[in-house]
């Protein structure tokens, strides 16, 4: 399978799945989130992959969603296909990166928004440098109710997720792994070096028990009512799509709202 908008190779035991549109800061497109489904089915069945690794060419993980192919493709959707579109290649992906029977690793540098920060979070281990930041600022700038997969208060608990949520501000990697929303924090330069030791590291486990071990920690989460909680979530997401103050926002355009993206 060949792809375009992402990037996939093989080190060793370790898949590696890149978003390759450096120069649009990795927003993901559509095209890219097909690509991305593609990949991570691909690594789930191929015996040779012990350890996937999701990551981003260039100086940026991600900036979100494509925000500009949904102003052109995307504005006039029907609530109906919306619901199918957003289920399948945002709240599909994100549970389809959660369920992956291997363990999973963000590598994360430079900006990590929105959508790329919701794919991020998806991810079993996150590893950022420390020119890295963290921003969901979807409530301020496109008065949505977050990002579809709400899973800000299970990475990093309640009372920042409210905060981080509420104001749009960034986080930076330092702060992230202080709290413990990310497994550490390390210079630029040594940020390849750390996730290939700790992919090669997890990837010396025996699979199966190493799946089970995933198996048993997300269900955890399930008990603890993480499924449903997301679900309930994406009803109300979906829902502020269609509000008077998201027509607003609309009216004003796709600059008033890149320019509201707080630098801070
Ligand atoms: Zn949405």
């Amino acid at each position: 399978m060949t792809f375009e908008a992402i990037d996939v190779w093989d080190r060793g035991a370790v898949r590696m799945i890149f978003h390759n549109r450096p120069d649009k800061r990795n927003a993901e497109s559509q095209q890219l989130l097909e690509e991305l489904d593609a990949a991570l089915d691909a690594a789930s069945v191929d015996p040779k992959v012990r350890v996937v690794v999701i990551g981003g060419h260039g100086d940026h993980f991600s900036a979100g969603h494509d925000l500009k192919e949904g102003q052109a493709v995307r504005m006039k959707f029907s609530l109906e296909e919306r619901w199918e579109y957003e289920t399948r290649l945002y709240t599909g992906l994100c549970m389809k990166a959660w369920d992956m029977p291997k363990p999973t690793i963000a590598r994360v540098q430079g900006a990590c928004v929105a959508g790329g920060f919701m794919l991020a979070n998806m991810c079993d281990l996150v590893i950022a440098s420390d020119d890295a930041f963290f921003v969901d600022p979807v409530v301020q700038t496109l008065s949505l109710a977050g990002t579809e997969v709400l899973i800000h208060p299970w990475v990093m608990g309640l009372r920042k997720a409210k905060e981080m949520l509420y104001t749009g501000r960034r986080m930076y990697a330092s702060e992230a792994a202080e709290i413990g929303m990310i497994n550490a924090c390390v210079p630029r330069t040594e940020l390849d070096a750390e996730v290939d030791r700790l992919a090669d590291r997890i990837a010396e486990a025996p699979p199966f028990a190493m799946r089970m071990m995933k198996r048993s920690l997300n269900r955890t989460a399930d008990i603890q009512g993480f499924r449903n909680a997301l679900e309930a979530h994406f009803d109300l997401h979906l829902m502020t799509h269609y509000t008077q103050e998201r027509v607003e926002i609309r009216k004003k355009g796709l600059e008033s709202t890149i320019s509201k993206v707080r630098k801070e």
